[in-house]
């Protein structure tokens, strides 16, 4: 996993810049859209779980606040312009952005916002302003306020709060500026002032103003919870003056019980408190928010106290204190000396995270605040810190504790901008309109079913009706035929039997046979007439049955029929059944697909929350490493304290998972691709995640996006990620391997933004530090993309490129060492020796530097000797062998220059002494 030899000029990430894009919606930030200038006032905090907040808060329907942070940069001191004349401040400022970018290495920072960033030039009255006005304000209407300053010792806190200001009044801390705005408003006549000055150290309050008075108890309210000190010595202020003396009295007594217990003052905790009581005229109070809901308040008389307290904490330096108890403390002394600080930070860290168990009672200066600090008070921290590089790990874990105290309260913190959420955003409006048009489209499709129903059911009931009808109507024209043909056979039967019994002689008695013939004759005629009739009578209702029966199948065809094509409407009913289905399956995906993002947006803000706690922990080296433990250790956290919202957060990153991010970066939204690979730029930041990564096919995607994708966001932090993930030996093979070299060359020749230049010259720079890739690097054209990168001229761009030739310069000459290399260098092959004799003296250090090692490189090797001396560089070598401020430098290419006999002899040509 290590790099190639002390020589590579480690690479870091570029995740300053991801931190930034990562939060345009810095204006929708309520953080950032605060009124004024000044740092706003935090209300009294409703009394969450167990916080310091006092239980007997008397303004519950405060405005909600938090702790307020402001940062402080000191000026270089004498001996740091001198110590680090060489070196860039550790940080820088952007006061406009409020923000602070803390330099990790050359070419990389974090950048923390805070509610005011104040600079080397802030005078202390725009400081006071900021930082303690409107706490002051607050006090003066009866609420209690909190202004500390936190920081390692020198950095100016006490410059901060206590300077007197006597030889120059614009010097004026803010104790004093305060008590000046205080006696201006308050009223001498009904109102009173008074202050008491103590000393915390080893866990024992003395009393600044009387020394004798060296162990006061803290003495807690059981009912209300409040805190006092009523042994301190309590002393009425009336005039600016008089609290001046007072402070110099203080710190006089401070300076000798410092002396007397062999202690440095930074060791201690210095505390101001101002209790201000004011009478308030009833009418005023009437109508203010608090108390307003008291019955009595109309007819209360004018004279009403407000009791408001101004702490102001000077705390001990920040910085940790040597464990095996240096200046003399045992170890017992050395962990009571920090109790109280560290007890306040795990405090602001319990708060900050909202735990249910906040450990106040562990330290006397928790106890202390516990009324003031996050409770009904107004609080407002500042910390200090100095520019010196040398101090960076204390200055860092100075902001670590301003970034966790910004999110005690209120918690308004920046992670959700990711950017994450406004996608979400809109696809929850894609959602919503879906789901708008699905409801639109199924209260249509439920009309026209109701209106085909409807004709239906219309249809029906008239052929029911008319087919009814006809029937009745055919059934009434039988009957009547059938009546009719009753009739006629009864008149015809009446008929016939007339006949018949007129003639009553029976046949065989008559004498006269002829006449008995012919009877017999005309009967049998008149019976076939009627047999014919009747047949004819027959064949005619048959006819007509026939029509009927004929009549009958045609309704049923016609029933038939509709029956059908209500069928047919019922398939349709089925396929619009089936379209409202497929709708509401595309609405539950994209409802996945949110739930995906959201659990990414979870993610990051979990790893981010991750990196402030392990940072938090000051790089102890206890940091367990792997995504795995990352996991297992956030849910042993869940087991150990039962926080259900941890315990999703890591079965959502579970579920999400790296295969899930590498995908999305091949995602059709141009936007998902843009943040996935910022969060797999993000995460290859993280050393401990790269092989994962790798693992995953991360790397092999990210070398597909400078290939496919057009999008110059895209390259410049795919390039970052691949900048970060060569950081390692195995991954620059591969990266060499799958053409990574061709595909860095071909964006360095696209890009314009320097930004992006940056990470390819950073990654090519890496991969020069691999003495096994030098011939496969510069047969790929990595040595010509690095020089055609120089015509950006922007400085970190311009020092990549050095880094990378002063790697490549280091390798050629390792090689060169062991025999493994001859003929000159594949650099001055290239052409790159005009560039770097050009730059050899660059006014920006980071490039120079670079430059008089690849230099001292070039000269080891006798190869070189004489294209250096025709190009120029001997004279650069010798000045570097004067004049160049490191002296491990010089010493090198002094020695480079004695011991090669070619430079020599051109020296001595040129009479240069040496
Ligand atoms: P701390 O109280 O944090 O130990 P000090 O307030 O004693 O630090 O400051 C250390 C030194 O730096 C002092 O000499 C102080 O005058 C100087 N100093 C601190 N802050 C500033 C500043 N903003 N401008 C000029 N000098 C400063
Ligand atoms: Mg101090």
């Amino acid at each position: 996993m290590a790099t190639s030899g002390g020589g590579n000029y480690r690479n870091g990430t570029h995740k300053s810049s991801m931190k930034v894009d990562r939060s345009p919606s810095l204006s929708s930030n309520p953080k950032s859209s605060v009124k004024s200038k000044s740092l706003p006032s935090s209300g009294p905090r409703r009394n969450s779980t167990g916080s310091l907040a006092s239980g007997a808060a008397k303004d519950n329907a405060g405005v909600p606040g938090r702790v307020r942070v402001a940062v402080r940069l000191r000026p270089r001191n004498a001996e740091e312009l001198v110590e680090d004349a060489d070196f860039a401040d550790c940080v820088e400022l952007q006061p406009e952005l409020k923000r602070l970018k803390l330099r990790k290495n050359n070419w990389d920072s974090d950048t923390y916002e805070f509610d005011e960033v104040l600079t080397e030039f802030a005078s202390q009255k725009r400081v006071y302003e900021v930082v303690a006005k409107p706490v002051v304000e607050s006090v003066l209407d009866g609420y209690n306020g909190t202004i500390m300053a936190y920081g390692q010792t020198g950095t100016g806190k006490t410059y901060t709060l206590g300077r007197l200001g006597e030889e120059d009044t614009a010097a004026r801390g803010i104790m004093v500026r305060a008590m000046e705005d205080i006696l201006a408003d308050v009223s001498l006549e009904t109102d009173s002032v008074s202050v008491s000055y103590l000393q915390l150290y080893m866990e024992t309050i003395q009393d600044l103003l009387d020394p004798a008075n060296d162990n006061i108890p803290i003495v807690e309210d059981p009912k209300t919870g409040d805190v006092s000190v009523p042994g301190a010595t309590l002393v009425e202020i009336r005039d600016q003056h008089s609290f001046v003396e007072l402070l110099r009295l203080g710190e006089a007594h401070r300076f000798a019980a410092n002396t007397k217990l062999n202690t440095e003052s930074s060791r201690s905790h210095a505390i101001l408190m101002v209790h201000v009581k004011r009478s308030v005229k009833a009418k005023d109070s009437a109508f203010s928010s608090e108390n307003g809901n008291s019955p009595h308040m109309k007819t209360l008389k004018p004279s009403l106290v407000r009791k408001g307290k101004l702490v102001v904490v000077d705390l001990a330096g920040s910085e940790r204190i040597d464990k095996s108890g240096s200046e003399g403390h045992t170890l017992e002394e050395a962990k009571s000396i920090n109790l109280s600080l560290s007890a306040l930070g795990k405090c602001i860290n319990a708060l900050a995270e909202n735990s249910a168990h906040v450990p106040v009672r562990d330290s006397k200066l928790t106890r202390l605040l516990k009324d003031s600090f996050g409770g009904t008070a107004r609080t407002s921290l500042v910390i200090t810190i100095g520019p010196s590089p040398r101090h960076r790990g204390e200055t860092a874990s100075t902001i670590m504790f301003g970034q966790r105290a910004m999110k005690v309260e209120n918690m308004l913190k920046l992670k959700e901008e990711f950017d994450y959420k406004s996608l979400a955003r809109r696809l929850d409006i894609q959602l919503d309109k879906l789901i708008a048009e699905h409801e639109r489209q199924q209260k249509a499709f439920e009309d026209e079913i109701e209106r085909i129903n409807v004709e239906a059911q219309n249809r029906i009931f008239e052929f029911e009706s008319n087919h009814a009808d006809a029937l009745e109507k055919e059934r009434l024209k039988y009957q009547k035929d059938y009546m009719d043909s009753i009739k006629k056979l009864e008149e015809q039967l009446v008929k016939s039997q007339q006949k018949n019994g007129s003639e009553k002689v029976p046949v065989g008695l008559r004498e006269d046979g002829s006449a008995l013939t012919s009877n017999t004759e005309s009967s049998k005629v008149s019976a076939a007439e009627e047999v014919a009739e009747l047949k004819k009578l027959l064949q005619k209702e048959n006819l007509l049955r026939k029509t009927a029966e004929e009549e009958v199948n045609n309704l049923k065809s016609q029933i038939a029929q509709w029956k059908r094509s209500e069928a047919s409407g019922n398939s349709e009913i089925l396929k619009l059944r089936k379209m409202l289905e497929d709708e509401a399956s595309q609405k539950e995906k994209l409802e996945g697909e949110i739930a995906i993002l959201q659990s990414q947006l979870l993610q990051l803000s979990f790893d981010a929350d991750e990196t402030t706690r392990r940072l938090d922990r000051g790089g102890s080296g206890k940091v367990p490493s792997g995504l795995d433990s990352l996991i297992s250790q956030v849910k042993h956290h869940q087991q150990d304290s039962g926080n259900g919202e941890k315990a999703s957060i890591a079965k959502l990153f579970e579920q999400v998972g790296l295969q899930k991010i590498l995908s999305l970066l091949e995602a059709e939204d141009a936007d998902v691709r843009i943040h996935a690979v910022k969060v797999v730029a993000n995460l290859a930041a993280e050393e401990m995640n790269q092989e994962k990564i790798v693992e995953a096919g991360g790397l092999t995607s990210l070398l597909m996006l400078l290939r496919n994708s057009e999008d110059e966001t895209i390259h410049r932090v795919a390039a970052g990620a691949i900048a970060n993930l060569a950081m390692n030996e195995t991954n620059q093979e591969l990266i060499m391997s799958q053409g990574g070299i061709g595909l860095l060359s071909m964006t360095a020749a696209n890009a314009e933004d320097p930004q992006t230049l940056r990470m390819v010259a950073g990654a090519i720079a890496n991969l020069c530090g691999n003495d096994k890739l030098q011939m496969k690097l510069r047969s790929e054209g990595g040595i010509k993309a690095l020089l055609g990168m120089v015509r950006c001229r922007h400085a970190d761009v311009l020092a990549q490129v050095a880094r990378g030739i002063a790697n490549f310069a280091k390798c050629e000459s390792r090689a060169a060492t062991q025999g493994t290399k001859t003929g000159r260098s594949l650099l001055i092959e290239d052409g790159a020796l005009p560039w770097i004799v050009q730059n050899a003296n660059n006014e920006a250090s980071p490039i120079r530097r670079h430059i008089e090692l690849a230099l001292c490189h070039l000269a080891q090797h006798e190869a070189n000797a004489k294209d250096m001396i025709s190009g120029g560089a001997l004279w650069e070598l010798v000045r570097i062998s004067r004049d160049c401020a490191r002296e491990d430098i010089r010493t090198l290419s002094h020695r480079t220059l004695t011991s090669s006999p070619t430079f020599q002899a051109e020296m001595r040509r040129l009479r240069i002494g040496h």
